[in-house]
């Protein structure tokens, strides 16, 4: 694909915040474009996130003329352009939403140029056309918390795990009647009229403790009738409630022992409870280690202390101290990064789950990864407002 101009623009993700979206244009005057939102709680090794001016200012100052009126036969062609052009570990010269944006436009123009989906383009170049036959079992995050939300929860995210069966469409359309069925049980059992929905759609309240969305979401699977097809699954984001070597924790200034023993209750207490995201502080590895022997059929996922880099994927895969991983394409910044992260994952065994971020736009790019590379999960947030864009391109993808 030749590439004759790149446009960026401002525009703003579901939480108001600035957001680049980068456009690039062919010779034939189709426009591709990509938007890369950010989150609320990003772990520290993320790919650094520039405002729009001084993206401007780094096309304009020498990048544009690497890409401008160029042929690139390839995404990693394309891609390592910018990684030649960049050369830091977090594309602190260019800025990972510009790279990422650039990346992912090109990527869909690519694939519009030679008749292809975008998924079947990724899945040929970066997965050698491997027929992937399996549904992804989507991660909805019905209750918000920690960062995400004004109230008392620590843990960032309470999720339903969903397995697909029969029609994507028809799953989806189950999940939409199990999170409003959600909602009239919380506005009964804590008298509101009205329930305020925190920044990934899930409802955001008031609880007991940590553990009674578990319990109440757990409760409504077994009213629901839908043991056989929903788990449960937690994003404790535990980074963000450490600090001085303890966690706050309802209240309470508690040691990571204590932690780790309420992870323990907490998976005896529900059956329901099959991961968790981020239980520990991104530098405590040797928790999540502990974390994975002591629960080691259940799915221990990094996404804080992996941030989609394949060499630290690889390290904590070998260490065993996680058996799944969030893959979020602007931790890294390129299209050919996150396949390559997905790809040393699931060389070591470990699970793929091509999340979005707390903030977000109806850019529906992870879906394709997820197609693409097989990937075992899809973590999409509730199934309401923006985050609908998602799930219907889940219907469009899969079927
Ligand atoms: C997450 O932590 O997994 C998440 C999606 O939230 P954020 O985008 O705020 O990092
Ligand atoms: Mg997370």
């Amino acid at each position: 694909m030749k590439i004759k101009d790149i446009i960026l623009r401002e525009v703003f993700d579901s939480r108001g915040e600035s957001v680049l979206e980068v456009g690039i244009e062919d010779y034939l005057g189709h426009k591709f474009i990509a938007q890369n939102p950010y989150g609320a709680s990003r772990g520290s090794n993320e790919a650094s996130v520039f405002s729009c001016e001084r993206a401007k200012k780094i096309l304009n100052g020498g990048l544009a003329r690497e890409i401008i009126k160029k042929n690139f036969g390839s995404v990693r062609n394309f891609d390592h352009i910018l990684f030649n052009f960049d050369g830091t570990a977090r594309k602190e010269k260019i800025g990972g939403n510009l790279a990422l944006g650039l990346s992912v436009a090109f990527a869909r123009g690519l694939a519009y140029e030679r008749g292809q989906l975008l998924w079947e383009l990724l899945n040929e170049e970066f997965f050698f056309s491997r027929p992937f036959r399996s549904y992804p079992l989507i991660f909805s995050n019905l209750i918000n918390g920690g960062a995400h939300a004004d109230n008392n929860l620590d843990f960032q995210e309470y999720i339903v795990i969903v397995k697909i069966t029969g029609s994507v469409k028809d799953t989806i359309e189950k999940l939409i009647d199990f999170y409003k069925k959600l909602g009239i049980l919380l506005k009964k059992r804590f008298s509101k009229k009205e329930l305020v929905i925190g920044d990934e759609g899930g409802y955001s309240l008031m609880f007991e403790n940590n553990f009674e969305p578990i319990d109440i979401l757990g409760n409504l699977i077994e009213k629901e009738r839908l043991m056989s097809k929903y788990g449960l699954g937690l994003d404790a984001a535990a980074s963000n409630f450490y600090s001085n070597s303890r966690y706050s924790f309802e209240g309470k200034r508690i040691s990571k022992k204590d932690l780790y023993e309420k992870y323990l209750e907490y998976f005896r207490k529900s059956k329901f409870l099959f991961s968790i995201e981020d239980p520990f502080n991104e530098r405590d590895i040797q928790d999540f280690k502990n974390l994975s022997i002591e629960l080691s059929d259940k799915l221990i996922i990094g996404d804080d202390l992996t941030t989609t880099n394949s060499a630290a994927i690889l390290a904590l895969a070998k260490e065993k101290a996680i058996n799944g991983v969030i893959i979020k394409p602007n931790q890294i910044g390129s299209v050919t990064e996150s396949c390559e992260a997905i790809k040393v994952a699931h060389e070591n065994g470990v699970k793929c789950i091509i999340s979005h971020r707390s903030g977000e736009t109806e850019d529906n790019f992870i879906i394709n990864l997820a197609r693409a590379s097989g990937a075992e999960g899809v973590k999409i947030g509730a199934p309401v407002r923006e985050r609908l864009s998602k799930f219907n391109e889940l219907i469009r993808t899969y079927n």
